[in-house]
């Protein structure tokens, strides 16, 4: 039986940060010139993040999603999915990436157990990538999605980032591009995250939005009709293509978030939006016992009541959630820190 927090919510989903570093400059993630980032020797080896993903499995954990900064830039990759495959309790085991090294690392991936893909991408145009990203990277990102298939993965999704006037006019040029690859395009509200140092709520294209501009162009859509407590409201176009819309925003999901989030430095945190975390590498390189760490993640877990994006909701003037000053003091608070 996982543990369950205050509101009943059980500990089922660990989302690793392998790395705080990145190859791309996302408008709505990495803004700015220059970043805090963490020291290389706080940075978790795979044998220390596979001991402390044993803990969270015997308390309940079933799902583990590697994410960054960008995963693929840490050095050697497949050799940490090798140590996270071999452990049955895992019943899913994922990965999101910006795709940029997919290409030639979809294989190697494959081959260590990795169990499913998703890569981020917020525009087909190789001019907005740019703009958008700040580095021009976007044929490799294309070469590298076109790379799962061929590697022998299924169930890949698309994540794109709906700002408007940046690439709201794209949801279909998107759910077209993702059909024949195949892949599941999944279209997130822009967040107040740490890290969207320039978000403003004019910005945010809600989900009903979006619905609307979809049906405009292809006629009714049904919704999918599914128990889950995956983030993504599923839809089926008329001829049975299906895309998600993930309204982090304006209609959030905190009532079933089972998530919790690991940074490469081995800091835990219970909520996107939490300004605190638990310091797990240090009791895990002080020697503390399976036990000692499983009773501080179960303390934890137990007495979690964040919901932080419905209590940002629930405001009335809503500006980025933290200062760029506090950015530079604490890159824990960073969304590429975090890992989304
Ligand atoms: N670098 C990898 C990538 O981009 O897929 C993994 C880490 S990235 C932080 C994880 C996800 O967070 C990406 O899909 C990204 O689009 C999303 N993200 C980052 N900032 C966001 C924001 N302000 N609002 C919504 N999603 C955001
Ligand atoms: Fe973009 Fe992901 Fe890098 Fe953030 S971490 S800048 S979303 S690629
Ligand atoms: Fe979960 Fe926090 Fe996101 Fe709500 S805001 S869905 S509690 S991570």
């Amino acid at each position: 039986m996982p543990i369950s927090d205050t509101f009943g919510r059980p500990l089922k989903n660990l989302r690793i940060s392998v790395t705080d570093r990145c190859n791309l400059r996302c408008q709505y993630c990495m803004p700015e010139e220059d970043y805090v980032w963490l020291p290389r020797k706080d940075i978790l080896e795979f044998e220390e993040i596979s001991a402390v993903v044993d803990v969270f499995a015997d308390l309940g954990v079933d799902k583990v999603r590697l994410t960054g900064g960008e995963p693929l830039l840490r050095h050697d990759l497949p050799e940490l999915v090798r140590l996270l495959a071999k452990k049955p309790a895992l019943r899913d085991l994922a990965m999101t990436t910006n795709g940029v090294l997919l290409a030639e690392q979809a294989p190697a991936l494959k081959a260590a157990g990795l169990h499913r893909v998703t890569v981020s991408l917020d525009t087909v145009r190789p001019d907005r990538f740019e703009k958008l990203t700040r580095r021009k990277n976007h044929a490799h990102v294309i070469e590298g999605l076109r790379a799962v298939p061929r590697a022998g993965f299924t169930d890949t999704k698309v994540d794109t980032v709906v700002m408007r006037g940046v690439n709201d006019d794209e949801l279909a040029d998107l759910i077209e591009f993702c059909r024949p690859l195949p892949a599941e395009v999944r279209f997130i509200e822009y967040m107040d995250v740490g890290g969207a140092t320039q978000w403003s709520m004019k910005d945010v294209v809600s989900r009903a939005e979006m619905l609307l501009a979809i049906e405009r162009r292809y006629g009714r859509i049904e919704p999918v009709v599914e128990e889950t407590s995956a983030p993504a409201d599923r839809y089926r176009l008329p001829d049975g293509t299906v895309f998600g819309i993930i309204s982090s925003t304006t209609a959030p999901f905190c009532q079933q978030c089972d998530r919790s989030r690991l940074t490469a430095d081995g800091m835990w945190y219970l909520c996107l939006y939490a300004l605190k975390g638990t310091d797990l590498r240090g009791p895990l390189r002080r020697g503390a016992s399976v036990d000692e760490l499983k009773a501080l993640i179960t303390g934890r877990w137990r007495a979690r009541d964040d919901r932080g994006a419905e209590e940002r909701l629930a405001r009335r003037e809503r500006s980025p959630l933290v200062a760029k000053s506090a950015l530079k003091k604490d890159p824990h608070l960073e969304m590429h820190t975090r890992g989304g």
